[in-house]
């Protein structure tokens, strides 16, 4: 751009994104910061337009008021599946944060958990700190309490809120291949049953279950803070430890993972010593779900339960996964699968967004709890920690008695029920 503002930067990089707007405003409808803020400044086109001002010069990288635009935006790209000119707006929005980090600090909250989940003997003893609380009633005690600690301590409570199942033996011949599983930093932490529940769904299924060890934090959080270096750096680390298993696939069952893992090669574009590998490794990836419908999956026995399917942004948007968790869903015999009204529209937890804009997060939240009571379901099913948490945390406060559930830890207790 002649007279670029803002040279050198990943915003200046993003340019063709930002050319390729239109601004027919068709993404308006799908925006959840729009529809609750009514703001032509949250909502896509605007924030594309803020862009664009950067880098004319007619708004600064220091103004207050285009950080908090930017800040707003919950990344949870429901507007690009509807934009007709294939406008790559998270991959704009990452550019623009990376871009107003040189200029403006983030919240210190941001900065303590962006710092802790890029160092694992951090996050070990963290995690380890968290599950402990956890399993007392001390969450639970503490969720009514109003504002963040409140809600905080109803997501810690919800973590402990899954499905009873029996044991159960599988044994694979691992014909569909070998398959290395991201453990992640919250799932490890707070999901290990899912994590455990996973690899057994999988081994059911056909295959092989190897180890990745090295793997880290898959850096989703990072990049969507705009803090690129940390990401890449978190990317290179888990590239070579899947390079080293020797997997086939590379399966996720956090929605959010999978999409940055998914875009490692674009992460990396610009490393040439990384960005073949980052490809093939973002190749290999596959979500949970996808996995499983490829294979069947096989049928296991009755739950006798009433669900209701909440779509993480980060599946149904990013990496535009849509029918095979449903897929999953119809392998279990007895599950009433209730429609959600709106279910493709953001919870409200998109990573941590709801610790840093919380009134703006409960407003998300809202309708999403609104529409969950009308399906008089038991059970929401969602494939991704933060949608668990978010969605938990809000069952809870509003003490509907429904639970969050992640699809896979439903299969597996159908499997449990089958005794495979
Ligand atoms: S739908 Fe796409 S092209 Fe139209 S205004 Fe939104 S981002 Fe721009
Ligand atoms: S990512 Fe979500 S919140 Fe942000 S502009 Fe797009 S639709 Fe709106």
């Amino acid at each position: 751009m002649p007279g670029c503002a803002l040279p050198g930067t990943p915003l200046a990089d993003a340019l063709p994104g930002i050319n390729a707007c239109v601004h027919c405003g068709f993404c308006l409808q799908a925006c959840p910061t729009y529809l609750n803020l009514e703001d032509e400044n949250d909502s896509p086109r605007g924030r594309i337009f803020l862009m664009r001002s950067l880098l004319e010069g007619t708004v600064g990288p220091n103004d207050p008021s285009v950080k908090e635009h930017i800040d707003q935006c919950l990344g949870c790209r429901a507007c690009e599946p509807v934009c007709p000119s294939g406008v790559p707006y998270g991959q704009l929005l990452e550019a623009t944060r990376a871009t107003l980090r040189e200029h403006q600090s983030i919240s210190p909250i941001a900065r303590l958990i962006l710092f802790v989940f890029a160092r694992p003997w951090l996050l070990r003893p963290a995690m380890f700190f968290s599950r402990i609380l956890a399993a007392t009633p001390i969450p639970t005690v503490l969720s009514g309490l109003k504002g963040r600690l409140g809600f905080a301590m109803a997501m810690l409570a919800s973590t402990g809120r899954s499905i009873e199942r029996a044991r159960y033996d599988v044994r694979s011949r691992g014909e569909r291949g070998k398959v290395a599983t991201l453990r992640g930093c919250v799932m490890d932490g707070l999901f290990g049953a899912t994590n455990r529940a996973t690899n057994r769904v999988l081994e059911v299924n056909g295959y092989r279950v190897v180890d990745a060890p090295g793997q880290q934090c898959c850096g989703a959080l990072h990049a969507h803070a705009g803090d690129l270096e940390n990401a890449r750096k978190l990317a290179r680390r888990n590239i070579a430890a899947f390079e080293r298993s020797g997997a086939e696939f590379i399966a996720v069952n956090a929605a959010g993972c999978g999409a940055i893992m998914k875009e490692y090669g674009h992460l990396l574009k610009d490393d040439p010593e990384w960005r073949d590998r980052a490809l093939a490794i973002g190749s290999r990836v596959r979500d949970i779900s996808e996995l499983l419908a490829a294979a069947g999956p096989r049928v296991g026995g009755p739950l006798p339960m009433r669900v209701t399917y909440q779509a993480p942004c980060h599946l149904q948007h990013a990496q535009r996964v849509t029918q095979a968790p449903l897929t999953m869903l119809a392998a279990i015999p007895g599950l009433e699968l209730v429609p959600l009204h709106d279910s493709d529209q953001c919870c409200g937890s998109a990573g941590i967004y709801n610790l840093i804009e919380p009134d703006t997060s409960d407003a998300v939240l809202e309708p999403k709890l609104a529409n969950i009571r009308a399906t008089h379901a038991s059970w929401v099913a969602t494939g991704n920690p933060g949608c668990l948490m978010q969605i938990g945390a809000g069952l809870i406060r509003a003490d509907m008695g429904a639970k969050a559930i992640h699809p896979v830890d439903l299969l597996d207790a159908s499997y449990a029920a089958y005794g495979q």
